[in-house]
């Protein structure tokens, strides 16, 4: 339910309001407006009866049902977007994130050089996979905290923000340890458990939407890290299985059109995992800019061809650099004829 204060009510008015829905059993998610304080109250129906006493607390305007599943991540209760900050970066404000690097990091020097690689392009953040989500067990599963420290290494050398993968419960206090975001990947997108354990991080989260989830299910996971405690998750929409075999997976980007109407959350786009092939990352980067996400996510590999995961899709760094500088320059285009339509 959305509690609407109103103009003139007091701080004391709203504190009081805020007190009694949380001793009804409901989390309170204040949004304070310029003209008017919106509060959202968010809990399973147990309290449902209650709840709809609040409209006879002195201050409230009025109740508005939520009539999406997802609450938190909803537009409903939150107008304005929400811009998630890792290090001196912010995803989801007026600059198109860029975050690259290798599938997986697999020694020191191959991290270190992509990280000097994906800096040079002048990407934001860096990622890479210690711990690897592989269909097959023979495949490498990753370097685990070995990894980590490289990587960690690695954003501390360039000055750049890193992102990797957590794939259990009991690696999530681990990795954030270690890394600026945790990431969750598209097989985990339903493990409630892991979405509840990183929602009591300190550290933004970027989940990304499953092969098959669809976009309601992909907020409603989101709902899940949000109403345990975490108020910084980045959507990531990075393909989903069709009929279409020409593709690895098919890149949804009406997805995100479709988010940004739906939720205040940023959205990105992984070109690399929906593809599969690194001759399209380029015309799907720049769909992704069209069509109004906040960055995406690329594979990079100093020699792709040498790479132990997803070397087909990784860009070479002459390629990445290439990309970098049309992507820039379309960003620059499509800012100012957005003002001058404005
Ligand atoms: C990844 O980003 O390394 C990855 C495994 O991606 P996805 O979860 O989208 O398959
Ligand atoms: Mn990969």
């Amino acid at each position: 339910m959305i509690i609407v204060m109103k103009k003139n009510a007091t701080e004391e008015q709203t504190e009081n309001v805020i007190k009694w829905i949380e001793s009804v059993g409901y989390k309170t998610h204040l949004s304070p407006g310029v003209e008017q304080t919106i509060i959202g109250a968010v809990g399973d129906n147990r309290g449902k009866e209650h709840l709809k006493f609040v409209e006879s607390l002195s201050g409230v305007e009025k109740t508005i049902p939520i009539l999406k599943p997802y609450k938190l991540a909803s537009r409903e209760v939150k107008e304005g977007n929400t811009v998630i900050r890792a290090g001196n970066i912010e995803i989801g404000g007026p600059e198109f994130i860029v975050i690259a690097g290798p599938c997986s990091i697999e020694s020191a020097e191959q991290m270190m050089e992509s990280a000097f690689i994906v800096k040079k392009g002048g990407a934001n953040i860096i990622r890479g996979g210690a711990f690897k989500p592989r269909t097959s067990p023979y495949s490498f599963q990753g370097m685990e905290e070995e990894g980590l420290k490289l990587l960690r290494r690695a954003g501390d050398k360039t000055g750049m923000p890193i992102i990797t993968e957590v794939l259990n419960t009991s690696d999530v206090d681990l990795v954030e340890e270690y890394t600026d975001i945790l990431q969750i990947g598209a097989r985990n997108v339903q493990n409630f458990a892991l979405l509840k354990k990183v929602g009591k991080a300190k550290k933004p989260v970027l989940l990304k939407r499953g092969m098959m989830t669809t976009i309601e299910e992909l907020l409603m996971s989101a709902e899940y890290i949000l109403s345990s405690g975490n108020d910084d998750v980045i959507l990531c929409e990075r393909g989903i299985r069709t009929f279409e075999t020409a593709t690895r997976n098919t890149l949804d980007l009406s997805a995100v059109p479709v988010l940004n109407e739906l939720t205040h959350l940023p959205v990105i786009v992984d070109p690399s995992h929906a593809a599969g092939h690194w001759k399209y990352i380029l015309p799907l980067t720049k769909g992704a800019l069209a069509v109004g996400a906040d960055g995406v996510m690329i594979e990079v590999h100093p020699e792709p061809e040498k790479a132990v995961s997803d070397g087909m899709q990784s860009l070479k760094p002459e390629r990445f650099y290439d990309l970098m500088e049309e992507i820039r320059k379309l960003e620059k285009l499509i800012r100012t004829e957005m003002k001058v339509t404005a």
